[in-house]
């Protein structure tokens, strides 16, 4: 279950059919499952596993019944916070069914299981939580003997150096417009928002053989692809990233992926970076008012992070600077002034969400033990919705203010002006 998700309607009018946030909603829902289809390849060759996605627009009921189409015995599945209320719903549905007077067993895993089980337990039969990599395996033979537990969980310690290669061909026959690797799971640092840097255990790296196998499994289906590595940080593991950038310029991929801005300090990598094919780098450069916890060595005066961003578009890569709004500190004023400064910021892509406290992080902990959560389910976790008590103003204050922000970042002229910047740093891309 994927995409942009957004709850509150005023935004969905004014913001999301804006060309910047459209363009991105529309690149996410082009996202191949890398999880479940990471995970269907670990399944024993008797199973036989079908694929359903689900975006998030059609009838529940739709879904239900594209499920039972394959008369499953099982059904997993994968969503992130925003989406788990939608699944449990789904869930219930198909519970209600029988296929050959079998009930039909629902499983949930992925990050919002790890981090929130107890959420799950009541909506779902079985609850994973860790690497899908070692859970599924031990449910399919435990149903399969008769023996299924209601909780399976792995402890971290899974060598990401064994993942298989995603079943690329549960895909169906149309290629995707863009293909997913992960080269390293986990990230070292652990920013107090992020839910994704520590919850499966510790920061590991697949081989480079590894890499260079789910490469040649891509470049099989298409000439030159588009990948998006899903990694949480990619540069800042300390393997040597060399042979990794030679496999993916080798291939003639361009790529997209997320690291922090200490690549612009890093001239011999940067220069591999941008010579492999990478086209477009997220860079969190996070809050303007506050720095978060847990952030090590990423932490820095905003004006470095800002010549950062020009030091790696000069070398003909497109920078996507993500932006928290909301964070403590932050006024009205403040957000104001960041929708001054990026009405001209020279950064060729932008991104911008409110802060949101995702379970399993130490910002939820920190806002739940305050009682600065407000009341409502996990559907409003959406990135784009406010669901806890600001310190410097009201929640709709900052829900109305994020909106004039988006208004603006977002505005026609204003994105035009970045699609300028894309095409001088594409230029510069070309001429390598
Ligand atoms: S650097 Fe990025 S991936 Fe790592 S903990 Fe911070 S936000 Fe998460």
């Amino acid at each position: 279950m994927s995409c942009l998700r957004v709850g509150h309607d005023e935004l969905l009018a004014r913001g999301m059919s804006l060309p910047g946030l459209a363009r991105r909603a529309s690149a996410l829902a082009q996202l191949p499952p890398l999880g479940l289809l990471t995970i269907a390849a670990t399944a024993p060759a008797d199973w036989d596993i079908d694929l359903v996605s689900d975006d998030g627009r059609d009838d529940e009921a739709d879904i239900v019944d594209r499920i039972l189409h394959h008369r499953p015995d099982v059904v997993a599945f994968s969503c992130l916070t925003p989406a788990v209320d939608r699944a449990a719903r789904i869930s219930a549905l198909v519970r209600r069914q029988r296929v050959s007077e079998k009930r039909i067993v629902t499983v949930v895993g992925g990050l919002h299981a790890t981090a929130a089980p107890s959420h799950c337990e009541p909506h779902f039969d079985v609850v994973t939580s860790g690497d899908g990599e070692v859970t599924l395996p031990r449910l399919l033979s435990d149903i399969v003997a008769g023996q299924m537990q209601l909780r399976y969980s792995a402890n971290g310690s899974y060598c990401l150096a064994k993942s298989p290669t995603p079943r690329w061909d549960l895909i169906g026959p149309d290629a995707p417009p863009r293909y997913t690797l992960q080269t390293m799971r986990g990230c070292p640092w652990a920013c107090s928002f992020c839910a994704a840097s520590r919850l499966l255990g510790l920061p590991r790296t697949k081989s480079n053989d590894q890499i260079e196998r789910e490469l040649a499994a891509i470049t099989a289906m298409r000439q030159r692809p588009w990948i998006e590595l899903a990694d949480d940080n990619t540069f800042a593991s300390d393997r040597d990233h060399g042979p990794m950038l030679d496999a993916l310029r080798q291939c003639g991929a361009r790529w997209f992926t997320e690291s922090d801005w200490r690549i612009a300090e890093r001239p011999d990598l940067l220069r591999q970076i941008a010579a492999s094919g990478c086209r477009q780098i997220l860079i969190g450069l996070e809050s303007s008012v506050f720095r978060y916890r847990g952030m090590g060595a990423k932490t820095a005066a905003w004006q470095r992070m800002i010549d950062a961003v020009d030091v790696i578009q000069a070398a003909g890569i497109i920078v996507n600077a993500c932006f928290i709004v909301g964070a403590d500190g932050e006024t009205p004023e403040s957000i104001e002034r960041l929708g001054d400064y990026l009405e001209t910021a020279s950064m060729g892509e932008v991104q911008l969400t409110l802060q949101t406290p995702f379970p399993g992080t130490s910002l939820y902990d920190s806002l739940k033990a305050a009682g600065r959560l407000l009341p409502g389910d996990f559907s409003r976790y959406t990135l784009f919705d406010v669901v806890y008590q600001p310190d410097q103003m009201t929640a709709e204050q900052l829900q109305n203010a994020f909106h004039d922000l988006v208004s603006r970042v977002f505005r026609d002229d204003v994105q035009r002006r970045r699609d300028k910047i894309q095409k001088s740093i594409r230029a510069i891309a070309r001429t390598r």
